[in-house]
């Protein structure tokens, strides 16, 4: 513990954002960072608690008190090793992570609870600004070769777990570059992609050989792969999305989130992109509020949208917690996206609105013109299940000349590499797989939202290092990998 009273004398401090006004201008990274003083006055509020939820609250474990009181204490790069030791990735959370390590910090009980996200991105930040982030190669090589088929946070943490302790580790990514939802999914202004791009640079040093436009089951034959492999590790990512089977779906103009976002993030890239979909000048409606609807809002707003509203069918949250999600669970409260600030902002008013289904849509020449809505009355059922019920007569109109579907994945596609495979799926259309992350086929694992279900980045991670753990003890006979899970 740094300070035995730190979190006595100073409040809670998060960094800032940049100016709504200037920051939809482009698609920079929107995030001004505590600066160092004010990271060690943050860490000092740590109070090192006997039990740290903050450390079982986290889904990779990373251990908070310890990098708090180094960080109070000047010693960065140990502060990193520490963080490292839990994390491949701490630049990729320290920026998307929903932090579930403060709703469980014990000093958010009855106070603002301690700043940990942003503890993580500067300790990672300043390892790359000072140097001491290096490629680590193993000293001695096995015979074993590993292929990873996606290259998203989970494969990516999995294949850097399996280079280290030496295997030979190919990663196969059906899209031309590398990094999965991190790079054609969250915008840029959310995670630049320097920081995917120099983790990519650092695997490649540390022997992990990256195969682009390698489409699984398509352009590569999923036999050979077994042929050449000893050990292959599913991690592709849920990706067939919800869709909205009613009367006027067919219309133009009417599109998924994921044919709308990778889009711009190709075009920052400096990429052509054939069949623009844009929101320029038009009245967009996003039905779905998490955090792919989000991405849509912040997105359209800097494409210069004519107005955004933002469609969720559950009723709004509470504002603060309830006796349904008690200290320490991570609280379904209402927060509010840096996207949806600079909607509200934009076009006067919140973009959200709650407790809304889409019966149908309409159009003129074949293009979406306008949702027709109704409001829901939610009520608590006989089971104690939420039911909803249609509010008579509240039938009403919106204006979309392009409607963007963010309304979650069902499970991976089936068509293609998993159907030739033959894995067996649970009941929710996942891959199946036992306790050591392996599915139904010897040899083969599965690990991330390919394995999970659509999930966070934190998770994938987590799933990524444990499946290195498992895989490498079922080779090796024993492990020194470490993971949650
Ligand atoms: C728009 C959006 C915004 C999000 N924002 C956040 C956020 O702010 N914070 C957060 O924590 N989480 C967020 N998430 C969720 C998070 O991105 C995912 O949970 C995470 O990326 C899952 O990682 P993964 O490695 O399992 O799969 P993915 O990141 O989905 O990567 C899977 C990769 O596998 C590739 N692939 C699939 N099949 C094949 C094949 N047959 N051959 C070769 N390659 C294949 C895909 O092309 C893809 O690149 C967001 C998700 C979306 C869609
Ligand atoms: S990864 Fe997420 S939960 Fe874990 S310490 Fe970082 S912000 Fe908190």
């Amino acid at each position: 513990m740094g300070k035995d009273t730190g979190f006595l004398e100073h409040d809670r401090k998060v960094g800032n954002y940049k100016p709504i006004d200037e920051r939809i201008k482009n698609y920079d990274d929107i995030y001004i960072p505590l600066n160092e003083d004010e990271i060690k006055t943050q860490s000092s509020r740590c109070m090192d608690c006997g039990v740290p939820f903050c450390n079982y609250s986290c889904p990779v474990g990373n251990i908070i008190p310890d990098f708090n009181d180094l960080i109070y204490n000047n010693q960065w790069k140990k502060a990193l090793d520490v963080l490292h030791t839990t994390n491949n990735f701490p630049e990729f959370t320290g920026k998307v992570c929903p932090a579930p390590c403060e709703s469980g910090c014990v000093l958010g009980i009855n106070k603002p609870p301690v700043t940990i996200k942003q503890m993580e991105l500067a300790i990672v930040e300043k390892g790359w600004s000072e140097g001491w982030i290096k490629p680590q190669p193993p000293a001695v090589k096995t015979n074993v070769k590993i292929a990873i088929v996606g290259s998203g946070p989970s494969g990516l943490a999995a294949a850097q777990q399996l280079a280290r302790v030496g295997h030979w580790v190919t990663v196969f990514e059906r899209a031309d570059e590398i990094g999965g939802l991190l790079r054609y999914g969250i915008p840029d202004f959310k995670l630049p992609k320097e920081m995917v791009e120099n983790r990519v640079k650092q695997m490649k040093e540390e022997g992990v050989v990256f195969k682009t436009n390698a489409n699984v089951g398509f352009n590569v034959d999923i036999q050979e792969l077994k042929s050449s492999f000893d050990i292959i590790l599913l991690t592709g990512g849920s990706t067939e999305p919800r869709d909205l089977s009613v009367s006027g779906r067919e219309l133009d103009g009417i599109h998924f989130a994921m044919d709308f976002l990778p889009l711009q993030n190709k075009k920052v890239a400096g990429k052509t992109v054939d069949n623009e979909i844009t929101a320029k000048d038009k009245n967009v409606v996003v039905i779905g509020g998490g955090d792919t609807g989000s991405d849509c809002v912040g997105t359209s707003v800097r494409q210069g949208a004519k107005n955004v509203v933002q469609l969720e069918l559950l009723p709004m949250p509470s504002l603060e917690r309830n006796d349904s999600c008690p200290w320490p669970t991570y609280p379904m409260i209402l927060r509010t996206s840096t996207s949806q600030e600079e909607a509200a902002k934009v076009y006067d008013g919140d973009p959200r609105q709650y407790s809304i289904a889409t019966k149908s849509f309409s159009g003129e020449n074949g293009k979406v013109k306008k949702l027709h809505c109704v409001k829901l009355d939610w009520k608590k059922g006989e089971n104690g299940r939420m039911m909803m019920e249609e509010v008579e007569g509240s039938e009403f109109t919106l204006d979309a000349d392009l409607v963007l579907f963010a309304m979650g994945f069902l499970h991976p596609e089936h068509h293609g590499m998993l159907d030739d495979l033959g894995v067996e799926y649970d009941q929710r259309g996942n891959i199946a797989t036992d306790e050591t992350f392996m599915t139904s086929i010897e040899g083969i694992f599965s690990a991330g939202d390919m394995r999970r279900g659509q999930s966070l980045v934190v998770h994938a991670i987590s799933e990524g290092r444990s499946a290195a753990k498992y895989i490498d003890e079922y080779v090796m006979g024993k492990t020194y990998l470490r993971s949650v899970l």
